[in-house]
């Protein structure tokens, strides 16, 4: 199947039941909990602040209204006396005057500390899940990476790591803030009437419950989405980076790409729009009903001053109690609906890292028999949600000195033997033995430095050219002299000397002066990690050498075999003339190995290896 195809026939999965069952309420409190906790942990002392600035800024402004009744009675009793009684009447209006002055200035420092406060735990949370995701991402298993909904959970956590957990934490706090002022203002009220707290607490429910149900409907509708987000952020990700840039241009798949691009838009508005639209007009509607009783309630209090029944001064307070009580609603409102944002991050983040990943089993460092070497015993494999096998009953041994060459066409598992035997998957049927050791039995850390491995799609870091040969072996990734030694034997020494730079010349494009290399230069670059494994037993080339020419091919290979000497090596080339080299050639067919022997033997043999050979052969001639 093309690209064209593939893109056609593309049509998002539909929404599981599981997702659709959860209660939207719950979905929007769910990982607030979790995020200040995961904010609390990160530093406690910025969360006590946080919290206890936050309850001051809560009561504060009832305070301040508290005060403007005692200002304005303050007032009218000193209007009635003076001048008779003399200026000292004045003196309760201006203490009232300095205290609200005093309280007003107390609450511009908690904001700005609330704000000081966040600038400095956001920094430090980012950094915090930003590396819990990372360190994670080294946990996983190959197969994790392979699964696109796993990689999509993956790179929607890293994409807002810096500013979703602050944002959840501080709506959480918000919320708390304004459910704190909305208390100390009932605590108030209640002098007044019973009922007018009753009011306050219902007029503002309804709303708030619709715009929960709404925000947990919307939660539900962006994670059915996800896979038409991930193609989105595909095809974005193909429109607009520099290593697709070339085919794109030259195939003119741009406009077709683009296409889809606004296609998936187009669906995902009109789904939006309808949400949008329910959830506002809902959202004024009950909005509207809440304004409706407060100002009832209103009404009721200046006719109580009226009547004489509480003074002016209350009056006052308390109609501010009742104007800031309606915008304390509204801004809970609104740190609702923005919750379900937030927590739909949080809630990907948290699947992500409570992803189950096996934890590595064996703890064998030496196996209990060198001389055995390597040996595959009726070993199968399929990949996860492949219905045939990749790999089917495969035996094959390898012996210390011994080298082997795996020849197949394109498809026919050479790969993933070569994965299976490094350990990055894990055989369905059958198992491997190392040294007499059952693969699976051994440390992971002894494996990973026993056995060598340059994949075909090997990684080209966007590091210096020294580092590049150095990842071969972390535990020398800055030794110079053995990158100069790797980089000898690997053929790569003589064109990194004239790189500007020598060994620490950039390479990429991610970077200011940073060069590239031909496809061939890179390859030497990657032969050349592989010598950096000078305590590898077994070194495995899976087509390292393809971009090379033949001739320098077959020079690298006899300059590897001599290095190699007395080691274990697996080489997998469609280059007859390299291949013939080997010790051993088994010949994969169809996940199975049809042939095996020398190249003598094989010839001899005259099946399909002999076949091969002499076509390529003939073609050289
Ligand atoms: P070779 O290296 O001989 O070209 P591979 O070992 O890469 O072949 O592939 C063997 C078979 O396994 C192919 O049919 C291929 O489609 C399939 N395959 C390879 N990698 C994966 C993967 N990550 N997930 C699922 N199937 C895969």
């Amino acid at each position: 199947m093309n690209l064209k195809e593939l893109l056609r026939s593309w049509q998002p999965p539909p929404a599981t039941a599981a997702s659709a069952a959860r209660p939207p309420i719950g979905n929007i409190f769910r990982y607030g909990r979790h995020a200040v906790e995961l904010a609390y942990t990160t530093s406690p002392t910025l969360c006590i602040a946080l919290g206890i600035l936050t309850i001051i800024a809560g009561v504060l402004p009832a305070g301040v209204a508290w005060i403007g009744a005692h200002i304005v009675d303050a007032v009218i009793g000193a209007m009635r006396t003076y001048p008779a009684s003399g200026s000292a009447v004045f003196r309760p209006v201006y203490v009232f005057v300095g205290l609200e002055a005093l309280l007003v200035a107390m609450l511009a420092a908690t904001q700005r500390g609330l704000s000081t406060c966040q600038s400095l735990l956001r920094a430090q949370l980012g950094q915090r899940v930003n590396v819990m995701i990372l360190e994670k991402a080294l946990t996983l298993g190959l197969e994790q990476f392979e699964d696109s909904e796993f990689y999509d959970k993956l790179s929607r956590a890293r994409r807002e790591a810096s500013s979703r957990p602050l944002s959840l934490v501080m709506r959480t706090f918000g919320l708390v803030q304004n459910a704190v002022s909305l208390a100390s203002f009932g605590a108030i009220l209640v002098q007044f009437s019973p009922a007018a707290v009753l009011i306050l607490a219902l007029a503002g429910l309804p709303a708030f419950f619709a715009e929960a149900k709404f925000s947990g409907d919307a939660f539900r509708l962006f994670r059915w989405r996800s896979p038409e987000t991930r193609m989105q952020s595909y095809l974005e990700t193909v429109l607009a980076r520099e290593d697709h840039a070339k085919e794109v241009k030259l195939f003119g798949i741009g406009p077709l790409l683009l296409g889809r691009y606004r296609d998936i838009y187009e669906k995902l508005y009109l789904e939006d729009r309808a949400l949008t639209l329910r959830r506002d007009a809902w959202g004024f509607a009950l909005g509207l009903v809440a304004t409706l009783s407060l100002y009832g309630a209103y009404a009721w209090i200046a006719v109580s001053a009226a009547r004489g029944v509480i003074t002016l001064g209350q009056m006052t307070m308390y109609l501010a109690l009742f104007r800031q009580g309606q915008s304390a609603l509204s801004s809970a409102l609104s740190a609702v609906g923005g919750l379900y944002e937030d927590n739909l991050y949080l809630s990907n983040l948290y699947e992500y890292l409570e992803q189950e990943v096996a934890s590595p089993r064996g703890a064998v460092k030496h196996g209990p028999s060198p001389a055995d070497g390597i040996r595959f015993e009726k070993v199968s494999f399929s990949y996860p949600g492949a219905d045939s096998p990749a790999l089917y009953g495969v035996d094959l041994a390898l012996r210390p000195g011994e080298s082997l060459a795996l020849v197949g066409e394109n498809g026919s598992g050479k790969t993933t033997l070569i994965k299976l035997l490094t350990r990055l998957y894990h055989p369905t049927e059958g198992r491997i033995v190392f040294e007499g050791q059952d693969l699976e039995e051994w440390d992971e850390a002894t494996l990973r430095e026993r056995i060598g491995v340059i994949f075909q799609d090997f990684a080209r870091y966007q590091l210096p050219v020294g580092e590049n040969v150095g990842a071969g072996d972390v535990a020398h990734f800055d030794e110079r002299e053995r990158w100069i030694d790797a980089a000898e034997k690997g053929l790569a020494d003589p064109f990194i000397r004239e790189l500007p730079a020598g060994y620490d010349t950039q390479l990429g494009k991610w970077f200011k002066g940073g060069r590239e290399l031909s496809g061939g230069q890179w390859q030497k670059i990657a032969l050349s990690r592989a010598f950096m494994r000078s305590r590898a037993d077994v070194l495995v080339l899976d087509e390292p050498t393809a971009a090379m020419d033949a001739a320098a091919e077959s020079e690298v290979f006899e300059h590897f075999r001599t290095l190699t000497r007395g080691r274990m090596t697996i080489l997998i080339s469609h280059r007859f003339s390299t291949v013939r080299m080997a010790d051993r050639i088994a010949v994969l067919e169809g996940g199975r190995i049809a042939e095996c022997g020398s190249h003598e033997e094989l010839m001899r043999l005259d099946g399909r290896y002999a076949r091969l050979f002499s076509l390529q052969a003939r073609g050289y001639r």
